[in-house]
Formats: C-alpha cells, structure tokens, sequence
C-alpha cells in the first residue's frame, strides 16, 4: 500500500508529524489496537523501481541490495472518514532512515508500507493501568491513553530530553503522569526504570504497556516481574528499538535479546 504526504509538522523538536492521505489508503482496514503499526519501506537512492511499488514484488524481482529499507511505525491515527494516516516520527540526528526521511518529507512525496498489525488495547478487566516508554512509544501511548475508559486510574511515565519535548495527552480516565527527563550521561539509560521502581502501586490488578529502547524496558520487564508480582499476562512490554544500533543490526539480535528477556521470568519462577 502507499500514501502520499499532506502535511507534515514539528510536534516537539524531536518529532515529526506526517499525515498521509491519497495513494491506496481506501483500501486501509485498521486493526482493534491502539498499538497499531505499519511497515514502512524505504527504497535506496537510485532504487531500480518507481516510487510506488509492491515490497514483496521488490524482493522477488530486484537484488537484495536494492530492497527498501524496512522501519516499523505505529499509526498514531487513522481517520477512516477523510482517510488520513498519522505517524509521528523521532528524529535523532542525521543517521537512520525513517527519522531522516521524516526530517525531510514533503506534501506529495511517496511513502509504501504493509500492514497494520498490533495487539494491545487497554486492558478492561484490569483495576489500573501502567504505560512507560519513550519518545518512539509515545504515538502507542497517545493512542493508548484516548482509549481508556472513564474513571480507570492510569499511571504513565515517559521519558524525554527536556520540557519542550512534553507534548498534550488527552485521557478520560485518571491520569498520573509525570515526564522523565534525560540529563545527557550514561544515567539516562535507566532513568526510566528509576521512575518505574519509585511508583507507589495502587491496589488491585494492573495491566502494563512498556515499549521503547530495549535496554531499559528489559529492566522495568524484570522488575514487574520480579519486585511487583506481575506475570507476563499482565503485561505488553516490547524492545521497539536498541541504542547504537541500526534497526538492520537490531532485527538480526532481536530474537536472541527477546529470548533471553524471556528467560527473566524463568528466573524470578
Ligand atoms: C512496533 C513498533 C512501533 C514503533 N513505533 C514508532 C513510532 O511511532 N515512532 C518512532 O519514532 N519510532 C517507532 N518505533 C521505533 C523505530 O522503528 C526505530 O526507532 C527505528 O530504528 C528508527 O529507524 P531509523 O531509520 O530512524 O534509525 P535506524 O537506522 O534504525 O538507527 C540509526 C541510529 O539511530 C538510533 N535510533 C533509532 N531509533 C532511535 C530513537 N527513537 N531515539 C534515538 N536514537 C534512535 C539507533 O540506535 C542507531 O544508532 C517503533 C518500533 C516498533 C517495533
């Protein structure tokens, strides 16, 4: 499937905003997820294939070297009735491809992608909710937060790089929420699982949604683990990316990482 952007806009300055419209996006059928996401790809410069293309068809049909760059996003919104799609992209410097093409995407220009796919919607059995993560599960979280019924205490954590990284989140429920904010050294990294162990716990059953760099959530995984008496059930937690990796180098440890994020329950039984 394609899109074409229609606008884009600096939501903090470390996010981009891009809403596609046109392309096949009548053919969009969204999933029951607030963390939905898509497979954005992005071709090489010179890529012997127009703009618009069929990734599958790609891999079939080109060398290797030529395939699209492959990039998971979650759809920060999906209106179905003006068929606009919304991601919104970290940027991080000028390395990477997604943040990189976000920084420079102009109304008009061309962006494939598969999907969606997703699982997690807040959890309505659960007395209150926990969300954590940084700057890329802030789209999920946003979505996430819109989603939860009235009245359902939610607590949320993220971590950013200051308060003009802060961004508005709208919620019926009862929120806490505080921002974590990093202070440029090698502290940052577990900032966020810092904030998670602080929290006082209301009572009663929680159902927990952390995502973000792998590192940390695997800390705060294992801390709902084995400090707060979750179960895996409890809880969606997912490495959405690893710091000083490319998502390529990220994708070939990936399962290796999760297994043995995995092997965190065997540990605490
Ligand atoms: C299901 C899912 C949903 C996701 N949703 C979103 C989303 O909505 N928005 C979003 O921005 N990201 C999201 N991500 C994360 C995103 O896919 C990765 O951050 C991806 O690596 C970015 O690609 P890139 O081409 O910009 O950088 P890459 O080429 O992959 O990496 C280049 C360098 O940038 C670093 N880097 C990558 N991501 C970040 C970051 N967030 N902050 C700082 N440094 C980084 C890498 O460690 C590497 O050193 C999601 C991931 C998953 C699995």
């Amino acid at each position: 499937m394609h899109g074409r952007v229609v606008e884009t806009s600096r939501i903090t300055p470390s996010m981009v905003r891009v809403v596609l419209g046109g392309g096949d996006l009548d053919r969009f059928t969204m999933v029951e997820a607030t963390d939905a996401y898509v497979n954005l790809a992005f071709p090489p410069d010179g890529a012997p294939y127009g703009a618009v293309f069929e990734p599958a068809q790609v891999r079939d049909e080109h060398p290797q070297e030529t395939w699209p760059a492959r990039r998971r996003y979650t759809v920060r919104d999906w209106d179905a009735d003006r068929q606009r799609l919304t991601i919104d992209f970290v940027v991080h410097g000028d390395t990477g491809v997604a943040g990189a093409w976000a920084m420079s995407a102009r109304p008009g220009d061309v962006l494939v992608f598969e999907g969606p796919s997703g699982g997690y919607v807040p959890e309505p059995e659960a007395h209150w909710l926990l969300m954590v993560g940084d700057e890329s599960a802030l789209p999920a979280i946003a979505a996430s937060l819109e989603a939860v019924p009235a009245g359902t205490t939610t607590l949320v954590r993220l971590l950013c790089d200051g308060p003009e990284h802060e961004v508005d989140l709208a919620c019926a429920g009862d929120v806490e929420l505080a921002w974590v904010h990093r202070r440029g050294d090698e502290r940052d990294e577990s900032l966020l699982a810092e904030a998670v162990r602080d929290l006082t716990f209301p009572p009663g059953p929680v159902h927990a949604f952390v995502h973000g760099e792998a590192d940390e959530i695997r800390q705060i995984r294992r801390h709902l683990l084995a400090d707060r008496g979750l179960t895996r059930q409890d809880m969606s937690c997912s490495p959405y990316w690893r710091r000083d990796m490319t998502d390529e180098a990220w994708r070939k440890v990936k399962r290796d990482f999760v297994a043995a994020m995995e092997d965190d329950v065997a540990l605490t039984g």
